[in-house]
C-alpha cells in the first residue's frame, strides 16, 4: 500500500487523530537531541483498539511504529521514519496505598501533583522535571536524584500493560506464557558482561529478570522497541516529613569523588554533582578556587545526620538547609545544570553528545573524572560536567569547534572503551537511541547481543517497533553538518 493509502486507512479506522500535515511532521521530527528524522504519519490514539489497529496495519505494510512521550529524550530515541504514535490520551491516574496505576501519556508533573495531595511521591525524577511522560520514563528507564536511595524506574515497576509488535495485548508479569519465554532468554545471558553499576539504560536489561515475576522489567529502557506501553503500575512512597540538604564545595573533583563513596554509605536520599561552569549561574558567592559542588540530601534520621555529616566530608560545607522552600530552590539549581551548561557553550561549539551519560561503579568515579581529563587532553576539547554522582553517573557536554564534528566518533570510541574497562555502562539513564545503539554489541559481547535479538524477534518479529535502535542501528543520521 502507498503511504497516502495507509494514511487514509488509519484515518478511517482510528477513533483518535491521524495527521500528516507538514508542520506536525516537523514537530515530531525532533526531540531534545541534535538529530532530526521526518516521520510519515502521526497517530494520536484514543483507545487500546486504536493502538492495536495501528500496529496491525503497520505490520501488513512494513512501516515502522515509534512511541512518543513528551519528546524530551536526549539521544533521538523517539525519532523514526514511519508512524509516530503519541500516547497523550492515555492519561489516567489511579492512586492506591502503595502503588499508582498510570497511563503511558501521563505527564510527570500531573502525577507529582496528584500524588502530593495524598502526601506521596514516585521515585524516578528526571531533571527535566514535570515535562516528560510516564511512557518515556519507562521507555528510557529514567532516573534522577532520588535513584541513589529509591532505585531507577526499573526497580519501581510493578506491572506493565503493552501491545507487542504483532498487535497482541500483554500484561506482565501476569501473562505467564510470555513471562516464561522472557525468563528462558534471560537465562542464556553472560551476566559477567553486564556492567556492575547501580543504574543502567543500555540495551535490554535481561540481567534484571530472575523469575517470571520480574518479566515486566524488560520493558524498562526498551525504548519502544519491544512494545507500545499503554499503562503501568508503579511503587509510590510517603513524602518524607523532613529533609536536610548540604551543599559542599570542593577544590578538586577527585576529593569530591572520594567523599562520594563515604557519603553513599550514610544512606543519603540524594548525592549529586555540578562542576565549576554551572556555579556561575547560582545566586551565591562561592570561594574563588571552588571546582565543583556536591548536593547531599537526607530524608530520614535528620538530627543524627545533621550532627555527623561534617565528619564525613573533606570539602567546605557552604549550605545546610532544612527549610523546604530553600531546599527546592537549591535543587532547581542542580536540575537546571544542563540548561546552564548549554548557556556557557557557544552555538558553534556545540557538538552531538554521544558520551554524555556514562555510569561507572561508584568506587571508580575518580577514574571516570580522570578519563574525562585525559579525553580532553587527547582531543583538545573542553567539557562541562554534572550529574548523579552517587550513582557514578556523570553527564559530560563536550565543547569543540563544530567543524571538528568528525572527531565525535573517535572521542566516543576512546571514551567508551575506557568506560568498559572501568566496568561501566555507556548510558545510565538517557538510553541508546540514535547516538549510542552502535556501541551495544561492544558493551555486552556477542552472546548477550544474540539474546537481545532473540528477545526482539519474539516480541516484534517484523521489526516494526522503533527500528534502528538497540538491536540494529542506522549510523549517524546527524542533523548537524560541519559549519
Ligand atoms: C533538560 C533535560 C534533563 C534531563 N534529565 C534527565 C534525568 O535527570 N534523568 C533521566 O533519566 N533523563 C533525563 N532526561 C532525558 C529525558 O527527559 C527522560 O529520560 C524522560 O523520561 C523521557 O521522557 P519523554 O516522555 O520525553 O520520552 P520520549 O523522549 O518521548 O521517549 C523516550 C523513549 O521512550 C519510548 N516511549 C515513549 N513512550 C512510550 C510508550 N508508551 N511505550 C513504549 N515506549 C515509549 C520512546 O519510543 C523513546 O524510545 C533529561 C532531558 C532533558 C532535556
Amino acid at each position: 500500500m502507498k503511504i497516502s493509502e495507509i494514511r487514509k486507512l488509519l484515518k478511517n479506522l482510528i477513533s483518535g487523530d491521524v495527521y500528516w500535515d507538514k508542520e506536525i511532521l516537523e514537530f515530531y521530527s525532533v526531540d531534545a537531541s541534535l538529530y532530526q528524522i521526518f516521520p510519515k504519519i502521526i497517530v494520536i490514539p484514543k483507545s487500546e483498539k486504536d493502538v492495536i489497529t495501528t500496529i496491525k496495519i503497520a505490520n501488513k505494510n512494513k512501516i515502522s511504529v515509534t512511541a512518543r512521550g513528551a519528546g524530551t529524550g536526549l539521544v533521538g530515541n523517539s525519532l523514526n521514519e514511519g508512524i509516530i504514535i503519541d500516547l497523550r490520551n492515555f492519561d489516567s491516574i489511579n492512586i492506591q496505598k502503595n502503588f499508582v496505576e498510570i497511563g503511558a501519556g501521563v505527564q510527570k508533573g500531573s502525577l507529582d501533583k496528584a500524588l502530593k495531595k495524598k502526601h506521596k511521591f514516585s521515585a524516578p525524577n528526571p531533571s527535566i522535571g514535570p515535562y516528560c511522560a510516564m511512557g518515556g520514563i519507562i521507555g528510557n528507564n529514567a532516573s534522577g536524584s532520588k535513584t541513589i536511595k529509591y532505585g531507577s524506574t526499573l526497580e519501581n515497576l510493578i506491572e506493565i500493560t503493552f501491545i507487542d509488535g504483532k498487535g497482541k495485548k500483554i500484561i506482565l508479569p501476569q501473562n505467564q506464557t510470555f513471562g516464561k519465554k522472557i525468563l528462558r532468554i534471560a537465562k542464556k545471558i553472560d551476566v559477567s558482561k553486564f556492567p556492575k553499576v547501580s543504574k543502567n539504560s543500555c540495551g535490554y536489561r535481561l540481567d534484571s529478570i530472575n523469575s517470571v515475576q520480574d518479566a515486566h522489567k524488560i520493558l524498562a529502557g526498551s525504548e519502544g522497541t519491544l512494545g507500545i506501553i499503554l499503562s503501568a503500575k508503579m511503587k509510590i512512597r510517603s513524602l518524607p516529613k523532613k529533609r536536610l540538604l548540604f551543599v559542599v564545595e570542593y577544590q578538586s573533583v577527585y576529593d569530591a569523588a572520594s567523599d562520594c563513596l563515604k557519603i553513599s554509605k550514610s544512606k543519603p536520599s540524594g548525592l549529586e554533582f555540578v562542576d565549576r561552569d554551572t556555579l556561575v549561574n547560582f545566586d551565591f558567592e562561592f570561594k574563588k578556587n571552588t571546582k565543583c559542588l556536591l548536593f547531599v540530601e537526607y530524608d530520614t534520621n535528620i538530627d543524627t545526620k545533621s550532627k555527623s555529616f561534617a565528619k564525613l566530608v573533606s570539602g567546605k560545607i557552604s549550605k545546610k538547609i532544612t527549610k523546604e522552600k530553600e531546599i527546592e530552590k537549591w535543587w532547581k539549581y542542580r536540575d537546571l545544570a544542563l540548561s546552564f551548561s548549554l548557556k556557557s557553550i557557544k552555538f558553534q561549539d556545540r557538538v552531538p553528545h554521544i558520551i554524555e551519560d556514562a555510569t561507572v561503579p561508584l568506587e571508580k568515579l575518580g577514574e571516570l573524572f580522570s578519563l574525562i581529563e585525559k579525553t580532553n587532553k587527547k582531543f583538545h576539547t573542553k567539557t562541562i560536567m554534572y550529574g548523579h554522582a552517587g550513582n557514578g553517573n556523570i553527564h559530560v557536554r563536550i565543547i569543540s569547534k563544530r567543524k571538528k564534528i568528525f572527531l565525535i566518533d573517535e572521542i566516543s570510541k576512546y571514551y567508551f572503551e575506557h568506560v568498559f574497562k572501568l566496568g561501566g555502562s555507556i548510558t545510565g539513564e538517557h538510553g541508546d537511541g540514535i547516538a549510542r545503539s552502535w556501541f551495544i554489541p561492544k558493551q555486552y559481547g556477542p552472546k548477550n547481543f544474540k539474546a537481545f535479538i532473540e528477545l526482539k524477534k519474539m516480541l516484534d518479529p517484523s521489526n516494526i517497533l522503533n527500528p534502528n535502535k538497540i538491536t540494529s542501528h542506522k549510523k549517524h543520521l546527524k542533523k548537524l553538518e560541519p559549519l
